[in-house]
């Protein structure tokens, strides 16, 4: 499809704020090559593109090509056991004693040959992209010694080249501390996560450099070295922040002009003030509020009426977020959190791709990539009001079906 007008359509630009979806009714697309050549309606398109060939896409819906903006999509190995084994009854110390936790995953994954994760990752990858995603964050993580950090990455630049998708890279050494260093996340930051920055940097490996700021993790002291050094690499930041408890995460980012903080269910008005001076972007994660069974959401009343722009992601991890499905994760947001089906698909297309940086894309608009996603329904809401369906009919990415 090297140049084509879409039209019998209707059009949910998302080119404008997050209360409407920017709706055009009886539309048409112009796909010049990899990108959007124009897109109103059908009535107003310009006489030069008369003779241009057309696809009648039936009355069906148009949106940007979904974005998810938080995945740790490449991992060894699955928790389903575990999951099982919590559900017979037992508690954490069993489970640890079994093994399990994020350590077992990180056990699997440094022992993962590159090609099985690559397998194993593009698997998830594709039942993303059966359901209209064509941009995909991936973070590292599981790996927390050089090797398997660098591993990770180079997988995850693997797939963004060998699919049509679109792949963005997070550095996230700063994850978990691993056994090795136990009692010592001090001499982790300075030993592995900085160094192997600095490697991964050079490799060009890393888009952004995140990290996991919690009492079971990181504290901001040594998430602030980490983001120093990214900050002397010229590499955006972005925080796992305020999951558990309230650190100062979200202000940890903001300071450090975060393009996001992710979770947020511990986010006070200090945090969210930050978070709005400093342009950061809210990630919503309710797959893993979800998977937790944590009781107190984020406040998303508060975020909404400070003007903090909110995306939604599926977090797609083996331990509390298990889920490849985006449009579940904008269903779970508008249930768990209260969001509105405008702000979910908003959090999955524009403002996901503010969340990594990205200005070419989330919108469809003149000048922009081609991503596009066609669907069987007749209004945006159904995106997030549907539980388990995939309505999806087309995906185009870069002006390719
Ligand atoms: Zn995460």
């Amino acid at each position: 499809v090297a140049s084509i007008i879409l039209t019998g359509c209707s059009v949910a630009t998302m080119a404008s704020d997050t209360t409407s979806y920017g709706l055009i009714a009886n539309a048409a697309i112009v796909i010049s090559g990899s990108t959007i050549g124009w897109v109103g309606r059908a009535a107003d398109l310009p006489s030069h593109y008369a003779s241009w060939p057309r696809e009648h896409l039936g009355g069906r819906l148009v949106t940007p090509g979904l974005i998810d903006c938080h995945t740790h999509v490449v991992y060894g190995g699955n928790r389903a056991r575990e999951f099982e084994i919590r559900l017979n009854g037992l508690g954490y110390a069993e489970i640890a004693a079994a093994g399990g936790g994020i350590l077992s995953t990180v056990r699997e994954t440094r022992l993962a040959k590159d090609a099985v994760l690559l397998a194993d990752a593009s698997a998830r990858v594709e039942a993303m992209m059966d359901e209209g995603v064509t941009t995909l964050e991936i973070k590292s993580g599981y790996g927390l010694d050089a090797d398997t950090e660098m591993k990770m990455l180079r997988v995850a630049r693997v797939i963004g080249r060998a699919k049509p998708i679109s792949v963005v890279t997070s550095y996230l050494a700063a994850h978990a501390i691993p056994a090795e260093f136990k009692s010592r996340a001090d001499a982790y930051i300075d030993e592995v996560c900085i160094p192997t920055l600095e490697a991964a940097h050079a490799a060009r490996f890393v888009d952004a450099v995140d990290g996991f700021c919690e009492g079971i993790a990181f504290s901001p002291a040594q998430i602030e070295r980490l983001f120093n050094k990214a900050k002397a690499l010229g590499l955006p930041v972005k925080l796992h922040a305020d999951q558990l408890s309230n650190l100062g995460g979200a202000q940890l980012a903001a300071k450090f002009n975060a393009l996001s903080a992710d979770h947020l269910e511990y986010l006070d008005d200090m945090g969210i003030a930050a978070m709005k001076a400093a342009g950061t972007v809210a990630v919503m994660l309710p797959g893993a509020f979800y998977t937790l069974r944590e009781t107190q959401a984020p406040p998303v009343e508060a975020l909404r009426k400070a003007g903090v722009p909110m995306a939604v992601a599926t977090d797609c991890n083996p331990g509390s977020s298990p889920m490849t499905s985006l449009l579940l994760a904008m269903n779970m947001a508008c249930t768990l959190f209260r969001l509105t089906p405008a702000e979910a698909l908003a959090g999955a297309t524009r403002i996901a791709a503010q969340a990594l940086g990205l200005k070419d894309r989330g919108v469809i608009a003149s000048g922009l990539r081609a991503d596009l996603a066609v669907w069987d329904i007749n209004h945006p809401a159904e995106l997030s009001y549907r539980i388990g369906a995939n309505p999806l009919h087309l995906r185009i990415f870069g002006g390719e079906a």
